[in-house]
């Protein structure tokens, strides 16, 4: 039987071909590779599409998490509360400007950072706060942006999984003062290499972080910043271009895609992803819960069915922030997560027939 991926990328490259394969042939003929005209107009559109004023693309959603924290001034000395179940760019970004990260454990079931816990965590040394919209939901952010604004503190939404989902009425990315993106392939949003994107409502940090990408410039050969290169090429502005205008109706496919698991997978013995009523998630991932989780895995495996596991360790358990002193037993509802959770194949290009042979090989895993 042919193989299932995790993300159909090839089935979406056939469905838009003739736009994407235009668009770049467009950049290649006019030689514009480096912030070409494509690249401002994607951040006029995406600032747009999530309904926020300054969109600054650049290389990766990691670099996006470094040039916001940068543009705060958050470095050694300073500590940035994070989620304890993440991917590792999330807490690295923070290392990375010489901060340390501090961790908070997750709510038990959506595996969103759990607002409650916030504030035992801050001290004089606390900047910001970087809640994750994990799988593509974003956590409770009107009570993460009260719990900093009491405390003075920055928050720093990483929409690197939720691009396109709201909370509240509002798009993710548009929720707090900055927010980052990446546009790497497998994302919601995805282009043809890395990519990613800042977002924020302040002008003056916008022109700050403006600046960073471009080794902290003023005007060519004058810089004021020590910055980095970090810029989105124009190759892949273009790319997302083409899929911006696709993208509605991709949200759209993938909550149906959604939707028939939650049919098909509602009556066996594994937990479904919560989504709660103030918020629609865009699916980055469709994650069940089992204790069998590795069983099933297996049995998914063995019919040609990718699955993944976001994440098996995590980030205050992983092996390069030992010296923070981090303990098993600190962030259980993380721990518990990391060996139960599996995502399973999620695109809006996943036909029905290929969910029922997935639900069907779930069944035999944990059926009676
Ligand atoms: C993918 C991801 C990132 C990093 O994005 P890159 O573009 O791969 O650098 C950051 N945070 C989260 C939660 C992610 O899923």
């Amino acid at each position: 039987m042919t193989g299932i991926p995790l993300v159909d990328l090839a089935a979406q490259y056939r469905s838009y071909r003739d736009e994407i394969d235009a668009a770049m042939q467009r950049v290649c003929e006019r030689a514009s590779f480096i912030m070409g005209p494509e690249v401002t107009e994607l951040e006029e559109r995406l600032a747009a599409f999530c309904g926020t004023p300054y969109c600054i693309t650049c290389a990766n959603g990691t670099d996006a998490l470094v040039l916001a924290l940068l543009a705060l001034r958050i470095g050694p000395g300073d500590e940035v509360i994070t989620s304890a179940f993440s991917f590792i760019a999330t807490a690295e970004a923070i290392a990375t400007v010489g901060a340390r990260p501090v961790f908070t454990d997750i709510e038990e079931d959506t595996c969103l950072i759990d607002a409650t816990g916030i504030e035992a965590h801050i001290t004089p040394k606390t900047r910001a706060i970087i809640p994750v919209s994990l799988y593509g939901q974003c956590p409770d952010m009107d009570a993460v942006n009260r719990i900093a604004s009491r405390h003075g503190l920055a928050v720093i939404e990483d929409a690197a999984q939720s691009f396109g989902a709201v909370y509240r009425e509002k798009r993710s990315c548009a929720l707090s003062s900055l927010a980052t993106t990446s546009f790497f392939p497998a994302k919601p949003l995805g282009c043809y290499g890395d990519g990613g994107a800042v977002f924020t409502t302040d002008a003056a940090l916008a022109e700050h972080i403006a600046s960073l990408r471009l080794h902290g410039q003023t005007t060519r050969y004058h810089h004021r910043h020590l910055g980095m290169n970090s810029r989105l090429d124009t190759v892949q502005a273009a790319v997302l271009l083409v899929k911006l205008t696709h993208f509605e109706d991709e949200i759209f496919r993938r909550q149906e895609v959604a939707n028939r698991y939650h049919r098909l997978l509602a009556d066996l013995p594994i937990r479904l992803p919560p989504i709660r009523e103030d918020r629609r998630s865009v699916w980055a991932q469709y994650v069940v819960r089992s204790d069998r989780r590795d069983r099933i895995a297996a049995r998914l495996a063995a019919e040609n069915i990718a699955t993944g596991i976001h994440y098996p360790v995590p980030l205050h358990l992983q092996e390069v922030f030992s010296s923070l002193g981090y303990r098993l037993g600190d962030f259980p509802h993380a721990e518990n997560a990391s060996h139960e959770v599996l995502s399973l194949p999620m695109s809006a290009f996943l036909s029905e027939n290929d969910q029922l042979r997935i639900a069907h090989a779930i069944e035999a895993a944990v059926g009676t």
